[in-house]
């Protein structure tokens, strides 16, 4: 089972990370997409890849943090790219809900960063709240037609699930559908399979029953039981389905082939050797 979206590197878990990260792996997590929000944990979040061959790196600057999107700093983010892990840009978007930054930085550094994954030919993490009516549109300007992304923690509706999904676009389920599941009944029948995706967003959005309180990965089964029967799958079907899509999306090995390359004690070598992590991959030429 693969989280497709976790913030380790918060200071949420600088008491127990290790332990967070174990406690996943003991729990079934096969997989973790570290996601960065700022420039200043890039090297944190690419350290925690680089130590273990099931975590994976974003890099990107989120909508909160947009004026740190400075042209230098996304110039060091395109070299970084290419480091040992990274699959994916982000995450970043629009964020009408909080005023942490300005609409106008969230804009420019958004359109910095889809024209840098279309560069780098790696997917985008996207954060939308409330911002579905500007940020498709904008995608399809700015990123044209091979522009891949997935919409995480996705909070739209029926309609807005139809749009994204119509665009090839993929939808980050986590915690917060578990919260409502009248609301997200007709959402999830609108969803095509391959465009699922599981994730927890830790530290944030902890599923049901017990919301309140620090999210981690160990929990993400909690949320496939949840909705699995309400997309007409078993839980394990679910996660099969949802591991399969984001193998794909990401670019990530196979499970057990990098895996078993911990045990050789050479991660980096192990995971350019694989060939299958995005840095090596040919459309990133
Ligand atoms: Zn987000
Ligand atoms: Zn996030």
């Amino acid at each position: 089972m693969i989280d497709t979206h976790a913030h380790l590197h918060f200071p949420d878990f600088d008491a127990d990370r290790a332990a967070v990260i174990s406690r996943a792996f003991a729990f079934g997590i096969t997989g973790i997409v570290e996601i960065s929000v700022a420039p200043g944990a890039w090297a944190e979040v690419l350290r925690l890849a680089q130590a273990d061959p099931r975590i994976f790196a974003a890099l990107g600057v989120h909508p909160h943090e947009a004026a740190a999107a400075t042209p230098g700093a996304l110039r060091r983010m395109e070299r970084r790219l290419a480091d040992p892990g990274v699959v994916a840009v982000g995450e970043t978007g629009l964020d009408r809900v909080r005023g942490f930054s300005s609409h106008e930085d969230q804009r420019r550094a958004l359109i910095a960063q889809i024209g840098i994954a279309r560069e780098s030919g790696l997917p985008l993490v996207i954060h939308c709240r409330e911002a579905f009516d500007e940020l498709i549109p904008l995608l399809a300007r700015e990123g044209g037609a091979a522009i891949r992304g997935v919409f995480h923690c996705f909070s739209g509706g029926v309609a807005e699930a139809q749009a994204v999904t119509a665009r090839g676009f993929l939808v980050g389920l986590g915690g917060a559908v578990t919260y409502a599941p009248e609301r997200w009944r007709p959402v999830l029948a609108a969803l095509p399979r391959e465009a699922i995706l599981l994730e927890t967003d830790a530290p944030f959005l902890r599923p049901a029953p017990d919301r309140r309180g620090r999210n981690e990965p160990a929990l993400l089964l909690r949320t496939a039981e949840a909705i699995a029967p309400d997309l007409g799958m078993t839980c394990s079907e679910l996660v099969a389905l949802a591991d399969a899509n984001a193998r794909r999306f990401f670019g990530l090995s196979a499970p057990g082939a990098a895996v078993e390359s911990a045990a050789d004690g050479d991660v980096a070598a192990e995971r350019s050797a694989s060939g299958s992590a995005a840095p090596d991959s040919p459309e990133r030429s």
